[in-house]
C-alpha cells in the first residue's frame, strides 16, 4: 500500500502548531508546579517566579519594562482592552472622543471600534487603504490633525488577509508628536516582523501566542507606562489592576519561550520563507488561470501569499486543496456557505465577483521546497476542474 501523503500545511496565519520546546518549557506548570501565583505560600511563589521569568522575557524581546506587559486570553482580548481602555480612560481626561483606524483591520479592532461608536458615544475615521492594501502616513495625518480630539489611533502592523505592512513606526511618530495613543494589532507581526516598542513609537502592542508556535489561548498586551487606560476587566488586582483575573501560567511559560524562539530565528526563517512565497507567487499567477495577486508584491509578509482566482468560488478550491492533502484559506472572515465577501478586499476596491475567489497560503516552519512544487502541481488542475463544472452565480 502506497504510504499516505503527509498533509501540506499553509495556513499558519491561521494559527500555528506548538513547538515541542514550548510544549517542554509549559509542562511542569499544569501538575508539578501548579500553585496559584498569587499566593503566599511556596507552592504559589513557585508559580509566581515562573510568571516574573516569562514576563521579564517578554518585556526585554520587545524593548519594553515588564511592569508594561500585561497577559491576556488572547489577541481579540488584548485588542478589545486597548481600544476600549485607552479611548474610556483618554475620553474621561481630555474629551477627546474620535477613534481612527483603518477599514481592513481585523474583526478584533474593527468592531470593537464600531461597537464604541454605536454604543458608547466614540466617532470612527476609517483612514481609507490603497488598492495594495496599505494607508500612506499623509492620509493618516491628515485625518489625525492636531490630535487634540482624537482618543486613540489603532493601525495594524500587518493584514492577516492579504500580508500587507503598514508604515507602523512612521505613523508611531506621528501621533507621538501629536501626544496621541497609538495601538497596533500586532497579532501576524509577532514572530515575523521587528517587535521593539520604542523603535514602533507605539504605546499598546496586542499580540496572540497560538500566531507564533504558542499555545492557543494566551496572548499578551503592551501597554507603555503613563497610557491612559481603563481596566476592562475588574476583579482582583492581577496584572497592575488593569485585569482580573488568575492567570494562565503554563501558557504564559509557552508563550514567552515561543517567542524566544521566534525572535531568535526570525531572520534566517524569513530568508527561507521569502524564496518559498515568492516561488508560489510566480507559479500561481503564472500558471494559474485568473489569478491575480492581493496586496503588496514588497511591503506583505515573507511568509504570506494572498490571490483571488477569477471564476471560482474559494470554498471549492478548499475543499479540492484538502482532498489533496493542502491545508489553506480563502483569507477572508467570511463563514463557510456565506456569500458575503471580505471587508478586506472589499477596501482595496476588489469587485464583489473576484473577491469570492479568496485564496491565502501562509508558511511556516513545516513547509518546505517540495510543498511548494507539490501545489503548483496541484493547483492550475483544480482551479481548471472547477471552473468546468461549477459557475459562480452573484
Ligand atoms: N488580529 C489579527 C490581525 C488576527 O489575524 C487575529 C487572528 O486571526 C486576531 C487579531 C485575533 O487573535 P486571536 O485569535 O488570538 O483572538
Amino acid at each position: 500500500m502506497a504510504e499516505a501523503r503527509r498533509t501540506i500545511y499553509m495556513d499558519h496565519s491561521a494559527t500555528t502548531p506548538v513547538r515541542a520546546e514550548v510544549l517542554e518549557a509549559m509542562q511542569p506548570y499544569f501538575a508539578e508546579f501548579y500553585g496559584n501565583p498569587s499566593s503566599i505560600h511556596s507552592v504559589g511563589r513557585r508559580a509566581g517566579v515562573a510568571l516574573a521569568q516569562a514576563r521579564r522575557t517578554i518585556a526585554a524581546l520587545i524593548g519594553a519594562k515588564p511592569s508594561e506587559i500585561i497577559f491576556t486570553g488572547c489577541g481579540t482580548e488584548g485588542d478589545n482592552a486597548a481600544l476600549r481602555g485607552i479611548a474610556l480612560a483618554r475620553r474621561q481626561a481630555t474629551g477627546a472622543k474620535r477613534i481612527i483606524t483603518l477599514p481592513i483591520e481585523h474583526k478584533a479592532v474593527l468592531y470593537t471600534a464600531q461597537d464604541l461608536a454605536e454604543h458608547f458615544g466614540f466617532d470612527l475615521t476609517l483612514v481609507p487603504v490603497d488598492g495594495e492594501g496599505l494607508v500612506s502616513v499623509e492620509a493618516l495625518a491628515s485625518a489625525l490633525g492636531d490630535g487634540t480630539d482624537v482618543a486613540v489611533v489603532s493601525v495594524m502592523y500587518a493584514n492577516n488577509e492579504v500580508g500587507a505592512i503598514q508604515p507602523v513606526a512612521e505613523i508611531g511618530a506621528l501621533c507621538k508628536a501629536a501626544g496621541v495613543p497609538f495601538h497596533t494589532d500586532a497579532v501576524q507581526a509577532a514572530g515575523k516582523l521587528p517587535l521593539n516598542v520604542d523603535d514602533l513609537h507605539v504605546d499598546a502592542m496586542s499580540t496572540s501566542a497560538h500566531k507564533f508556535y504558542g499555545p492557543k489561548g494566551a496572548g499578551f498586551l503592551y501597554l507603555r507606562g503613563g497610557t491612559p487606560f481603563l481596566p476592562y476587566m475588574t476583579g482582583g488586582s492581577h496584572e497592575g489592576g488593569r485585569r482580573a483575573g488568575t492567570e494562565n501560567v503554563p501558557f504564559i511559560v509557552g508563550m514567552a519561550k515561543a517567542l524566544e524562539l521566534v525572535e531568535a530565528e526570525r531572520e534566517q526563517e524569513n530568508a527561507r520563507l521569502r524564496v518559498l512565497r515568492d516561488q508560489l507567487i510566480g507559479g500561481i499567477l503564472e500558471n494559474v488561470d485568473g489569478a491575480m495577486l492581493t496586496g503588496s508584491r514588497t511591503q506583505r509578509l515573507a511568509s504570506h501569499a494572498s490571490f483571488v482566482i477569477r471564476g471560482v468560488e474559494a470554498e471549492g478550491v478548499l475543499i479540492a486543496l484538502d482532498l489533496a492533502g493542502i491545508a489553506a484559506s480563502s483569507g477572508s472572515a467570511c463563514t463557510s456557505g456565506s456569500q458575503r465577501p471580505s471587508h478586506v478586499l472589499e477596501a482595496l476596491g476588489v469587485p464583489a465577483v473576484d473577491a469570492v475567489g479568496g485564496l491565502r497560503l501562509s508558511l511556516g516552519h513545516s513547509n518546505r521546497p517540495e510543498d511548494v512544487d507539490y501545489l503548483l502541481a496541484r493547483l492550475p488542475q483544480i482551479v481548471g476542474q472547477i471552473k468546468g463544472s461549477v459557475p459562480v452565480e452573484l
